[in-house]
């Protein structure tokens, strides 16, 4: 049997893989913007 790893679903934010932020290079989170932190489209 194969198992797939977590995938970006097609139903998941593309800006945030569906996380809802965006991990910042400086240190803490941005809410995303396309989603407004749902994580979905
Ligand atoms: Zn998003």
């Amino acid at each position: 049997m194969i198992f797939e790893k977590e995938k970006v679903k097609s139903k998941d934010c593309p800006y945030c893989t569906g996380k809802g932020y965006f991990q910042l290079l400086l240190g803490g989170s941005e809410t995303c913007k396309h989603c407004h932190g749902s994580g979905k489209k």
